[in-house]
């Protein structure tokens, strides 16, 4: 049985995927996971997962139409893609496929092969996938940087470029084992699919579900990068950015205790930004920005001990060195989410004294 035969692939009717997506995400996900606390994993990337999912139980993750073998004959990534037809990798250029699939649907199909100029304003200006992150790679670039100069200190952007830079030199990887093929092509198509450049911007630096560090964040971009190009181009997955996004976010915990500063008896002032007056102080939960990792004195990791000392982790407080503090407040100043870090800190130090 076909995907087509269970939900519909041509809009406007597979509009459905994103109202379904959405509900999955926002009920499901969001609330159900935000009430038990910290969020493992990023709720619209697993949403579409469980919703592509249910399709590709009868396609096994892409509809068997699109694969090279199938009816459409779509150009395997596992071989050589140009944008006229490679003998022996499709029924035609990898380039067609791509206005086929991302051109406006009102738009008439080309007669002749696109040209690159013709490629990268489709997948730079025009692109139409029918969800906000299949839209114009431009809109999603100003809207994202917008965004990363706006909250520029919550942000983790290094995510976004490390997730660049190791998606690029795969493409140029796979360019080079498959030869025959147009370099160009493919890293315009790793970079600007839709689910590469607006998972880049937006879902990837979701501050619950990525790591707290810088270093652990640029290994998370890099991994993400990495498992993206290998699942689209060996598991026939266009979408691949997404299940990588999944997995990483599941590997977050692991990934956050690289880049943990050695904590030190040692006094050492952080420059810390500027006061803000508040008239009212609302409480959040921690949203893992790692602000309060970097302006420890003595390189503590404020809100794993809080975290250890909430769940009476007595082994994790001694390992955290938890007992070096020595009350500056620096963490509960610039903690965005208000937490009084500098509070458990101290009452951890006081529970391992009389330990
Ligand atoms: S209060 Fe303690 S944990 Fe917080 S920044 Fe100061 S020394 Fe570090
Ligand atoms: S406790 Fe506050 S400063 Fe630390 S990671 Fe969470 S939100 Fe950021």
């Amino acid at each position: 049985m076909r995907s087509m035969d269970v939900l519909p692939l041509f809009g406007p009717d597979s509009f459905i995927y994103v109202a379904l997506i959405t509900l999955v995400g926002m009920v499901v996900f969001k609330k159900l996971l935000g009430r038990k606390g910290r969020k493992p994993v990023n709720p619209a990337a697993v949403a579409k997962l469980i919703v592509l999912g249910l399709v590709g139980l009868f396609t096994f993750l892409i509809p068997g139409d699109h694969l090279v073998t199938g009816v459409l004959q779509v150009p395997s990534l596992a071989g050589p893609i140009s944008y006229d037809l490679v003998p022996g990798n499709g029924a035609a250029g990898f380039g067609f496929y791509l206005v086929g699939c991302f051109a406006n649907p009102a738009s008439p199909i080309p007669t002749e092969v696109p040209s690159q100029t013709d490629i990268f304003n489709l997948l730079f200006v025009t692109k139409f996938h029918g969800w906000a992150g299949g839209a114009s790679s431009i809109a999603v670039i100003i809207v994202g940087i917008a965004l990363f100069v706006l909250a520029r200190r919550y942000i983790k952007w290094r995510i976004t470029l490390s997730y660049f830079a190791s998606v690029a030199i795969m493409a140029a990887l796979l360019h080079f084992a498959y030869p025959g093929g147009d370099l160009i092509l493919r890293l315009g198509f790793e970079l600007l699919v839709g689910s590469s450049i607006f998972l880049a911007f937006f879902m990837a630096t979701d501050p619950a579900s990525t790591p707290m560090t810088y270093k652990g964040q640029i290994i998370f971009g890099l991994g993400l990068g990495v498992m993206t190009v290998l699942i689209q181009t060996y598991m026939g997955f266009f979408g691949g950015s997404i299940l990588a996004l999944v997995i990483m976010n599941l590997a977050t915990p692991f990934i956050d205790k690289v880049g943990l500063q050695k904590p030190s008896t040692e006094k050492k002032e952080p420059k810390l930004p500027k006061a803000i007056q508040q008239t009212q102080v609302k409480v959040y939960e921690c949203m893992r920005c790692g602000a309060c990792l970097r302006v420890c004195c003595h390189k503590l990791s404020p809100i794993l001990i809080k975290e250890a000392f909430d769940t009476m982790k007595v082994e994790g407080l001694v390992k955290l060195n938890a007992d070096y503090c020595t009350g500056c407040g620096h963490c509960s100043f610039v903690c965005p989410a208000r937490l009084d870090l500098k509070g458990s800190v101290l009452r951890a130090k006081a529970m391992l004294r009389n330990q």
